[in-house]
């Protein structure tokens, strides 16, 4: 027979383990957890300086800080991931935000999404020209319109009634990316084609939250030397951005037309749910065999609900950064 004393003790046991101080992954407490990637391409350790290194290495370090410490103070995932992209948003090192690349005609157009994986509730913009953190937009459409997706001036005119910093176009000129777009100009006027694939810089981040909610979230400048009004697969749900609680949440990176071609997002979600695959077995077969196939290249990373991170990616490298409750920050460049 249980005694009244052994129950009151189990009682007490459990309270416990519900009381354990934040951070640690106690059983019954859903393990917090937080990835980032500033992009995928063609990077190669020979052109990569130690300083260029180090300053990516650092920014990447903050942006997931940021995420983290919301999480860590039981913070929702949406919040989370908004935090991280706005640091790397602010950064000229990535192509997003302030770093945007520029189109042919030489202007910065900008596409993003969050999507919130428990409700499959989702907000994006595309093509933005004046949005300083087109993420914080993203966010805007998600929590105060019932529209999925804002496009050009009315994405812009519906993020400033809410409050949104909107910038002089000057804001997003930075010499790098003008050159790079001068560079592909040149490239297409001699070969009659350019491969805008070193010039990475795309942003994601998902987190996972106490709650054991997901949140996905990508903010980019798109390719370099894109047409005007094209528009990639990072505000596209199911394509560069996708979270469901009841599978993954996705972010990716790379040309973008081939992520929307394969619904990347989703189809990592669906291998998921109906495949049965794990995170990791499902991203490697999406990245790595369905991507490939098709003739794309890009990277993604990938977070279930249990923590567990997929980070796989076809290219040279990835800037990619991950932290789990009570483990140490990983972050990383290339395939090592
Ligand atoms: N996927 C982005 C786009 O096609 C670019 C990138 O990830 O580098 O717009």
């Amino acid at each position: 027979m249980i005694s009244k004393h052994f129950l009151r003790a189990m009682a007490g046991a459990m309270a416990l383990l519900l009381m354990a101080p934040m951070g640690s992954a106690s059983p019954g407490v859903t393990p917090i957890a937080m990835v980032i990637h500033g992009g995928a391409g063609t990077m190669k350790r020979a052109k990569m300086t130690p300083e260029r290194e180090r300053a990516y290495r650092e920014k990447l370090g903050q942006a997931l800080e940021a995420g983290y410490r919301i999480l860590d103070k039981g913070g929702s995932s949406l919040d989370a991931v908004e935090a991280a992209i706005v640091v790397m948003e602010d950064s000229p090192l990535f192509n997003a935000g302030k770093g945007a690349v520029f189109t042919a005609q030489g202007t910065n157009e900008m596409d993003a999404s969050i999507m919130d994986g428990k409700t499959l509730n989702g907000g994006a913009v595309a093509a933005v020209k004046r949005i300083k953190n087109p993420i914080r937009a993203a966010r805007l459409v998600l929590e105060k319109s019932w529209h999925v997706l804002l496009a050009g001036k009315g994405a812009e005119t519906f993020a400033k009634k809410h409050g949104c910093k909107l910038v002089s176009k000057k804001y997003f000129f930075t010499e790098r990316r003008w050159k790079q777009m001068q560079k592909r100009k040149e490239e297409e006027r001699k070969k009659g084609s350019t491969n805008p694939e070193d010039d990475l810089g795309t942003v994601g981040a998902l987190a996972l939250d106490r709650e054991g909610n997901l949140a996905a979230g990508t903010s980019t400048g798109g390719l370099t030397y894109k047409r005007f009004g094209r528009i990639g697969d990072s505000p596209i749900l199911g394509a560069g951005n996708y979270a469901d609680n009841n599978t993954c949440a996705v972010s990716g990176t790379g040309k973008g037309e081939y992520f929307i071609r394969l619904a990347v997002g989703h189809r990592i979600s669906a291998l998921m749910a109906y495949g049965g695959r794990s995170v990791k077995e499902a991203a490697e077969q999406v990245i790595m065999k369905d991507l490939v196939e098709l003739g794309g290249s890009g990277g993604a990373i990938a977070l279930d609900g249990k923590g567990n991170i997929a980070t796989p990616f076809n290219t040279a490298g990835m800037y990619r950064a991950y932290k789990r409750a009570d483990e140490k920050a990983v972050i990383k460049i290339y395939k090592d």
